[in-house]
C-alpha cells in the first residue's frame, strides 16, 4: 500500500501470473468516502487500508475498468462489507459482469475464477464523461480493443494528469471479443493526452510524460506481436523472439517466460531464445501457462 498521489494510493502489487490486478483508491475527503478503481481478487488486499487509517466500510464507489474477471472478481465480498457500494463499467461489458454465462468473455473459464455477478448501479453509454465525487472529477473514455466496454479514467489535479488505464498492456484476443484496430486507436487517443502518471491495471505505477508515452507505444508494439503469435502463425520464430524480447523489456516477465518456453518448444536449439530464457529467470516470474491453450483454443473456435 503507498500513496503515489495526494488521496491517491495503489492497494497491491501483482503480476499477470498471480491471477489479480492492481488496485488503485482515492480519498475524495467528502461524504463520498473512498473511491475504488477495480477490485482485485483478494478481499485481504483491500482489508489492509485500514493499516493506513482507512475503513472498507467507506468504499462507497467503485469503477470497473474492464469486464475481466481480474478485475472485478470480488464486487460481491465488497457489497457484503458496505451494501450501499455503487459499481460502474461501460455498457459494452456489463452482460459480463451482472450475468453468468459469459465465463469465456469475462475469462473466468480460462483463468479458474468462479464469481457472483453482481448489479451495476450505472452503465455507461457515452465515449467521454465525467463521473463526480466530492471535488474529484473523474473523466472516463472509452478505449475499445482491449475489451468493447474497456474504460480509462483521467483526473486531472494540481497540473498533472493521471490515468487510471486498465490493461494497458492487455492485448486484444478475439476469443474474448478483443479487437486489435481498437486497441490502437484507443492507445493513440490516450498518447494525445500527455500523462504525466499512469496507474496500470498489471504493472503498477509509470511516472513521466516520456515514459508514460514510451510505456503506451511498447504496449502497442508488444500487442501486434502477440496478436501476430496467437492469432496469425503460432509457428514463426522471429515473431515469437520479438515478443518475448518486447515482453522482457516491459518486464512482464511471466508472459516472457511462458512466450519465451513455448519458442523453445517449436525450436529447442535456438540460441538466442536460450539465452533469453536465462535473463528472464533471473527475475523469478511465477509460471503461467497461458500461450499453449489460448492457441489451442483459438485454433479450435476458427474451425467453426
Ligand atoms: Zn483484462
Amino acid at each position: 500500500m503507498k500513496e503515489i498521489y495526494n488521496n491517491i494510493y495503489s492497494i497491491n502489487i501483482t503480476s499477470i501470473g498471480e491471477f489479480d490486478c492492481c488496485v488503485y483508491l482515492i480519498d475524495t475527503q467528502s461524504k463520498d468516502g473512498l473511491v475504488l478503481i477495480d477490485t482485485g481478487m483478494n478481499i485481504n488486499s483491500i482489508l489492509k487500508i485500514n493499516k493506513i487509517g482507512f475503513d472498507p466500510i467507506h468504499i462507497n464507489h467503485c469503477i470497473i475498468t474492464h469486464g475481466h474477471i481480474d478485475h472485478f472478481g470480488i464486487a460481491n465480498e465488497l457489497k457484503k462489507i458496505n451494501e450501499n457500494i455503487k459499481f460502474y463499467a461501460h455498457q459494452l461489458d456489463s452482460n459480463w459482469i451482472e450475468k453468468k454465462g459469459y465465463e469465456d468473455k469475462n475469462a473466468s473459464s480460462y483463468l479458474d475464477g468462479d464469481f457472483e455477478p453482481i448489479r451495476l448501479e450505472k452503465h455507461i453509454k457515452d465515449s467521454f464523461g465525467t463521473l463526480k465525487f466530492g471535488d474529484y472529477e473523474l473523466r472516463y473514455i472509452h478505449i475499445p480493443g482491449h475489451t468493447p466496454g474497456s474504460m480509462a479514467i483521467l483526473l486531472e489535479i494540481e497540473k498533472s494528469k493521471i490515468l487510471f488505464g486498465g490493461d494497458i498492456i492487455g492485448c486484444p484476443l478475439k476469443l474474448m471479443d478483443g479487437d486489435l484496430e481498437k486497441y490502437k486507436e484507443s492507445m493513440q487517443k490516450l498518447l494525445k493526452l500527455n500523462l504525466d502518471l499512469l496507474c496500470e491495471g498489471h504493472m503498477g505505477v509509470v511516472r513521466g510524460m516520456k515514459k508514460v508515452s514510451n510505456f503506451i507505444s511498447n504496449c502497442v508494439e508488444m500487442s501486434k506481436y502477440l496478436h501476430n503469435v496467437l492469432e496469425v502463425d503460432p509457428d514463426n520464430k522471429d515473431y515469437w523472439y520479438n515478443l518475448c524480447v518486447k515482453q522482457y523489456e516491459l518486464k512482464i516477465y511471466d508472459n516472457a517466460l511462458d512466450s519465451c518456453n513455448y519458442l523453445l518448444e517449436l525450436d529447442p536449439i535456438n540460441t538466442k531464445a536460450k539465452k533469453l530464457l536465462k535473463k528472464i529467470k533471473k527475475h523469478n516470474p511465477p509460471k503461467f501457462e497461458f500461450v499453449k491453450n489460448y492457441i489451442n483454443e483459438y485454433f479450435k473456435y476458427i474451425q467453426y
